[in-house]
């Protein structure tokens, strides 16, 4: 089985789409279709022709370009339900084929309710939308923090050595926020650092690897006990850690 090449984009103002591509069977997928400029060039460039287009969810960042990629390349589209367009319609605990690699469909609502995830266990890859990000997650559009918890945990439970792309470069705001509820989390202080240099040099700080969110992202660390004393909630239950972290950066 070969391994995948990836190339991440930009496009709007903090947004990654990703191309997939296996140079044996010449199969190419893209994550999301926010900008069908952006993916039209990214594919261009590399010459690769689209055949698979994976959608997280129904934000029009994610799905806008979606109708001229499909005019443009004849790609299948996968995606959740309600989204006009979409050819093959997945939900979670799916898993299809893409390029000999097994695809694994993960159901992570709270950003949207309808939001999907996709694993490449094979690839040590996940495309995480706008659930999870570097050292952050999704704001809670459509879900409430039970539900986030619920669909963050899925991804806590994913191999560490897992290369999380999540769909934004938000992190540097991340990082100062993560830094109010866990000053004193060395790995973090250090992350931050290694991120503003990365800013300051205009690269991405996505993908991350899932060990290193599970020790930096407070959004994953509602059991960490210098952060439950900061919150001043020693023994409630994680998800209720968890809700009061997010109404904190939401007001930070
Ligand atoms: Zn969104």
């Amino acid at each position: 089985m070969a391994t995948l090449e990836v190339f991440q984009f930009p496009y709007m103002s903090d947004n990654y789409g990703v191309l997939l591509h296996n140079k044996d069977t010449l199969e190419t997928a893209l994550i999301d279709a926010g900008d069908a400029s952006a993916a039209l060039g990214a594919l261009e460039l590399h010459g690769w022709s689209l055949t698979h287009l994976l959608l997280t969810h129904h934000h029009s960042d994610h799905i806008a370009g979606m109708h001229e990629i499909k005019s443009q390349t004849h790609c299948k589209c996968y995606g959740p339900q309600g989204i006009d367009g979409v050819d093959k319609v997945l939900s979670g605990g799916d898993s299809f084929v893409f390029a000999d690699s097994e695809v694994q469909v993960l159901h992570t609502p709270g950003h949207t309710m309808d939001m999907l995830n996709f694993y490449l266990p094979d690839q040590s890859l996940a495309f995480t939308g706008d659930t999870l990000f570097t050292l952050g997650c999704g704001r809670l559009f459509e879900g409430d923090a039970a539900t986030m918890w619920e669909s963050l945990s899925k991804l806590i439970a994913l191999p560490p050595n897992t290369w999380i792309y999540g769909s934004h470069e938000y992190t540097q705001a991340n990082a100062k926020f993560a830094l109010s509820v866990d000053p004193n989390n060395k790995a973090l202080q250090q992350r931050a650092k290694q991120i503003d240099q990365l800013r300051a040099e205009n690269k991405p700080t996505v993908p991350s690897k899932l060990s290193d969110e599970l020790e930096t992202n407070p959004f994953l660390r509602p059991d960490d006990a210098d952060i439950r004393t900061l919150l001043k909630m020693p023994s409630e239950p994680d998800e209720a850690v968890f809700a009061e972290i997010r109404k904190r950066k939401d007001n930070f």
